[in-house]
Parts: structure tokens; sequence; C-alpha cells
């Protein structure tokens, strides 16, 4: 059993360091903000067994000029960070190859598919089963061209084996009776589930974790060092800390940590934003994806939650709150009578790579150090084999699933 760290208390490093102490270690986790207040606040809460259709696809690059002309478009891009983003956005167009394509979404699906189950339990550990809610998904088009444009993205969920039911547009009102008339196409994934506040579900688990003899430790890790007795120093502002493994799930940040260590990743800062309309929950009980837009109506514990946009952009520059605005206007489009007034703003970065799948793995150099992130859109619901898989690796076993599409050293020419 050992003395192990996790640096990040959001999603990703509580899940981990829950895995990680009922397996028997002594687990203290390091964060400098309370648990979940990083991107893992403001998600969408899908927990989506059938969410594995990665961000680079075959059409992608076609569809950027129209995307980033469109005031409401789901991209941003700042051209001043075109530079360093060049080697990442290489990467992308690489990975929008059909057979990666192909490979990435069975690798999604090995994610995510235990996730509502893993959820289940560890909620249910926590006393709070209530935040998780078997709802399914509707995806949703204005257009039968946009449509049939996803044609190849269920043709990838069925290969996978989730279950997709096709809609018309009575089925639509039937399941979301709030919705416009205008959307006449979609798919429902009913397997899909949601958390009803991802911020809550952190705090819970972070609850447990310290009722279980858990310590989380505020702090800001300034450096990482390994000595050659196999010992791990973290250095914080305030202090040091040692332990025989730690573990880095500390999302967008995870990256400089990694390269502290000799590991470069490429991770972009894909920042997403969301508004919460309190008491704004239509006549709707499931989560909508509007396929074109690209945004998704979540309901949740404070309102109606939409959420979606990807703005590529320095991680600490001021918000666009545009961008906000921007998903109000589609969610007055989306629900008609809805007012989208008094809501709250969020701006969040996702912790992106190229090739939309995380980065899990031992440091080539430091085999004590383990990394855990890169999740992108998929964190919430990655988490939890996230988690088994560090323990895996902790514990020197083999991993329960192939890990080798996830090692840090996959990208060889950054
Ligand atoms: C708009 C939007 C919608 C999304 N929707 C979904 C969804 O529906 N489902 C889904 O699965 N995912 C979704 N995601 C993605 C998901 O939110 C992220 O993948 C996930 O939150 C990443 O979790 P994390 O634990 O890796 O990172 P974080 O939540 O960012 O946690 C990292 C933690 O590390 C800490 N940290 C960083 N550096 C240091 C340091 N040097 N010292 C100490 N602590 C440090 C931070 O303070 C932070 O608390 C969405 C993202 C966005 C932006």
């Amino acid at each position: 059993m050992k003395e192990t760290t996790v640096v990040g208390a959001g999603i990703v490093g509580i899940v981990t360091a829950i895995y990680l102490q009922r397996e028997g270690h002594r687990v203290t986790v390091v964060d400098r903000q309370a648990p979940g207040e990083g991107t893992s606040f403001g998600n969408a809460g899908s927990v989506a067994p059938a969410s594995i259709i990665p961000v680079a696809m075959p059409g992608t690059l076609k569809q950027v000029p129209k995307w980033l002309s469109d005031p409401l478009g789901p991209l941003s891009l700042s051209w001043r960070q075109l530079p360093f983003m060049l080697p990442w956005f290489l990467h992308f167009q690489r990975a929008c190859d059909v057979d990666r394509v192909r490979r990435g979404a069975a690798i999604l699906r090995s994610l995510n598919a235990p996730a509502v189950e893993a959820y289940a339990d560890l909620l249910g550990a926590a006393g709070a089963p209530e935040l998780l809610r078997r709802e399914g998904m509707l995806h949703v088009y204005k257009t039968e061209a946009g449509f049939k444009a996803s044609a190849f993205g269920r043709k990838l969920r069925t290969d996978n084996g989730c279950v997709v039911e096709l809609v018309d547009a009575d089925r639509i009102r039937e399941l979301a009776p709030g919705l416009s008339s205008g959307y006449r196409w979609g798919f429902n994934l009913p397997d899909n589930a949601h958390v009803h506040s991802p911020l809550r579900v952190v705090q819970v688990l972070a609850e447990l974790f310290k009722r279980n003899g858990g310590t989380i430790i505020r702090a800001n890790v300034t450096d990482i060092e390994c000595d050659t007795g196999g010992c791990v120093k973290l250095h914080t502002d305030g202090m040091s800390l040692s332990a025989e493994c730690v573990v880095i799930a500390a999302g967008y940040a995870s990256g400089k940590l990694a390269a502290k260590l000799g590991t470069r990743v490429p991770l972009a800062p894909e920042r997403g934003y969301h508004i919460e309309i309190p008491g704004a929950v239509p006549a709707q009980h499931c989560p909508v994806t509007d396929g074109e837009s690209r945004f998704v109506a979540t309901p949740m514990a404070g309102g109606l939650r939409i959420a979606g946009t990807s703005e590529f952009q320095a991680a600490d520059a001021a918000p666009n709150w545009a961008r906000a605005e921007t998903l109000a206007t589609l969610a007055e489009k989306m629900f008609p009578g809805l007012q989208s007034v008094n809501y709250s703003r969020w701006m969040g970065v996702r912790p992106s790579t190229p090739d939309s799948t995380p980065v899990i793995g031992r440091s080539s150099r430091h085999p004590q150090v383990v990394f855990a992130f890169g999740h992108g859109h998929w964190g919430l619901m990655a988490a939890p084999v996230t988690g088994q898989l560090v323990t895996d690796l902790v514990a020197e076993r083999a991993p329960r699933i192939d890990v080798s599409p996830f090692r840090p050293e996959r990208f060889s020419f950054y």
C-alpha cells in the first residue's frame, strides 16, 4: 500500500482518489481551489455511454470557416494563439482521418460505457444517489441535411454497441414538449444519463473521500521533483509534500506539470461556456443537444443549463461573455416562450488533446508519477474508468483495458 498524492480535486482527481483509497492506499489530494471549482464546476452534466464521437471527424475542418463566420456559431479562435497552437492543430488534422476516428470512437466507448453504473455506485456510497438521472439524451436537428450529416456518427455509435433510436417530429415533442416545432429530425440515446449538479457531485464525493480517512490540502503546486530513491516531492507555495506515488489530475494545468517531468503533451485550452436560467426548466425532461448549433440544454438543480461553444483562447484570458450571450439567444430559439433573464454565466477550460483521448499512463522517466488528464469534452463521464486504470497502474498489475491508446508519448512529432 502506497502513500499517494493526487494533484487536482476536479472530478478526475476526486474519483481517482476514492478508487485508490478503496484499495487501501493512504491518499492525499492537493488543490489550490475547493473541490470541483475548476472545469468540473460547470459542465453539461452528461454521463453518456453513447457519447463517443471524437471532435476531429472527417468533415470537421471543412465546417470551420462557416462556424467561425457565424456569430451564433459553436467555434471561436483567437488568431494570436494560432502560432502556439499550430502543433495541436496539425495533430487534430491527422486525427480527422476516418480510420483514426473509428479507433477513437471505440476508445471513447471503452472509457464511457461503464460510467452510469460507476456513478450509481459512487453516489450511492456518498449518500446522494438522486444526483444521477437516467433520462436519456435527445439529439435534434432543424434541417434534414443536418440530420443526414449525423449518419456517420450514428453508425459509429451502433457499431460500438450503443442504442440509437431514430425519432420523428411527433416523438420529439413527446420526449421534450417544450421544444420549438422547428426541430423535426433527431435521435434519442436512451442509455445516457446526466447529473443534476456537476459541482455537487464533486463535493459529495470529496466528503465521502474525507469520511473514509482521506486528506484534502489547499495549496498551489509550483514544482515537482523525483529523487533517485523513488520519492516524489511536490513544492507548493507554503510547503513541500513527499509521496511514494503522485497522480497528476490537474486538468488543463497538468500539461505544465508533465512538462517539468520531461513529458510534452499537446493540450489546448478549449474554453466553453454555460448559462443557467433559474426556475426555467420547461416541459422537458431529458437533456437535449442541438446537433447543428452544437449546444446542450440540461435540466439542473439550479435551473436550465445551456452549455457549449469551443473557444481557442489563452486559458487565463478574460472570458468573452458575448459567447455566453450567444447561448442565451440559442436557448430562446430552442424553447419558444423561454425568457433567458437573471441567468448566471460561467466559463471553463476543457483540457483538450487533439485526438479526443485523455492521457492516462506512467511518466516514462519517473514511473512513480501517473498522468490522468486531457479529458476534453468527456471528463465527467470518463472519470470512473480513468480512476480504475490509475489504480491498476499504481498497483503495478495489468490494466483492465488496453492503456496503449492513452500513453503520454503518443504524440510523436510534437
Ligand atoms: C461547457 C462545457 C461542457 C462540458 N460538458 C461535459 C459533459 O456533459 N460531460 C462530461 O463528461 N464532460 C463535460 N465537459 C468536460 C469536463 O467538464 C472536463 O473534462 C472535466 O471537468 C475535467 O476534469 P478535471 O478533473 O480533469 O479538471 P478540473 O475540473 O479543471 O480539475 C483540475 C483541478 O486541478 C487544480 N489544479 C490545477 N493546477 C494546480 C496546481 N498547480 N496546484 C494545485 N491544484 C491545481 C484546479 O484548481 C482544479 O480544481 C464539459 C466542459 C465544458 C467546458
